[in-house]
């Protein structure tokens, strides 16, 4: 891979050892060694601060939000929405009706496969994705797919690990209806020109969905500037707990939408005979949501804010140009993902070593990686690969880690051979 300089504005070199403070999983040994966490595409590990204010709100905060008159009911419910607006504000999406509260990344790209595409999609209809798709942005649009007789096309991919998007403007056509693609894949660690597929589907109406999963934890994101109509993310990549995630939408396309699911909350008036709906964004969060996880979203959004989107970014960025000039010198070691734009992912496939070897080994020196499809099984049979290893770095990683991952990658390849 050609390790080229992004520059990134405003970025300011920050102390990493005190930040690595404040994780205090960091702290822990694993068989004995000291924790190197480089799962992070995966899920990243969560700052003290995110986890006092789940405690916190369960130590003085509980009570469920919207329905209460009483004092508690009153805190979380101020917690919870002060959280939304916190999120409203670090993707500038235009309202706060924009941010629906969902599970994660996955549920809100069904949602929007289930209520967007039910009303829209038709037969004969197209949607496209691409060849590096996660398996949550394939599986919701061929289920709907097959329910409404519509098809899936595919961008496809380089030996580089980029879509061709000269191929992409082939494929949308006066039938396509929507388009989602991921910003930056788990696999590669591609960074798409979604900027170019966004305003190429605009050309025509099309509206587009960033699956952004990855990219939520790696780059500033603003919707308005990118224009894009839905954008789905999750928390725990975000530094954020587990169980929430987000979907951003066009205010006039979430209120053309029939609701997703149905219960408590998002309705206005139920009789036997009709239910009226609740105004957005609360038509699309029925039940009782994941307030704990929504208010420890909102502390993580603070933390990320604090320490400052660009210097994670070059922080990122330099270490993933030095693991990849030392990666890349191993032999019989080859990178799956050597696109130009990258974030801090790098797979890889080692002559004659299963990658879960190869994690297996890993992890008796407390090294924490992913080996596997990622989720993205199309994507190994493109690469003709079962499976890679994968290192993916956070803003808590040092050089010294990357040593000693390289250092331990060496040995277990010695020993193999
Ligand atoms: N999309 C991408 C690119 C991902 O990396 C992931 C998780 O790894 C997902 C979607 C699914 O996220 P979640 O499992 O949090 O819903």
């Amino acid at each position: 891979m050609k390790a080229e300089t992004t520059i990134i504005e405003n970025a300011e070199l920050y102390d990493v050892k005190k930040i690595r403070e404040d994780f205090p999983i960091l702290k822990k040994l694993i068989h004995g060694k000291p924790l190197c966490y480089l799962d992070n595409a995966a899920t990243s590990q969560k700052p003290q601060v995110v986890i006092d204010a789940i405690n916190n709100f369960y130590l003085s905060q509980n009570a469920n939000v919207h329905r209460g008159v009483h004092h508690l009911s009153e805190v979380s419910t101020k917690a919870f929405e002060d959280a939304r607006i916190k999120i409203k504000e670090f993707i500038n999406a235009a309202s706060d009706k924009e941010i629906i509260f969902t599970r994660g990344t996955t549920e809100a790209i069904n949602l929007v496969a289930y209520s967007y595409g039910r009303k829209n999609i038709r037969e004969d209809d197209e949607i496209i994705i691409s060849h590096m798709e996660h398996h949550s942005n394939i599986v919701p649009w061929q289920i709907l797919c097959e329910e409404k007789k519509a098809k899936l096309k595919v961008i496809p991919v380089n030996d580089d690990g980029e879509l061709i998007l000269e191929e992409f403007e082939k494929l949308i056509t006066d039938k396509t209806k929507l388009v989602a693609v991921v910003y930056i894949s788990n696999s590669l660690g591609t960074i798409n020109a979604v900027d170019r597929i966004i305003a190429k589907a605009h050309q025509l109406n099309i509206p587009v969905l960033l699956d952004s999963a990855q990219a939520i934890s790696h780059t500033k994101i603003d919707v308005q500037k990118l224009d894009c109509d839905f954008l789905a993310f999750s928390g725990h990549k975000l530094y954020g707990p587990t169980g929430i995630g987000v979907l951003y939408g066009k205010e006039k396309l979430l209120d053309d939408m029939p609701p997703f699911l149905g219960g408590g909350d998002m309705i206005a008036k139920v009789t036997f005979e009709q239910t009226t709906y609740n105004e957005l964004p609360y038509k699309f969060e029925a039940g009782t949501s994941n307030i704990a996880g929504a208010i420890g979203l909102g502390a993580a959004v603070d933390y990320v804010q604090k320490i400052g989107q660009n210097s994670i970014s070059y922080h990122e960025q330099s270490l993933l140009h030095y693991a990849t000039d030392l990666i890349k010198e191993i032999k019989g070691l080859k990178i799956i993902g050597t696109a130009k734009e990258k974030c801090s992912i790098i797979s890889f496939v080692v002559d004659n070593i299963h990658p879960h070897d190869l994690g297996t080994f890993l992890d008796y020196e407390g090294i924490a990686i992913r080996t596997g499809h990622h989720c993205t099984q199309p994507l190994m049979h493109r690469f003709n690969i079962p499976a890679t290893s994968r290192a993916s770095f956070a803003m808590y990683n040092t050089k010294a880690e990357i040593d000693k991952f390289i250092s331990a990658l060496k040995t277990v390849i010695k020993e193999f051979s």
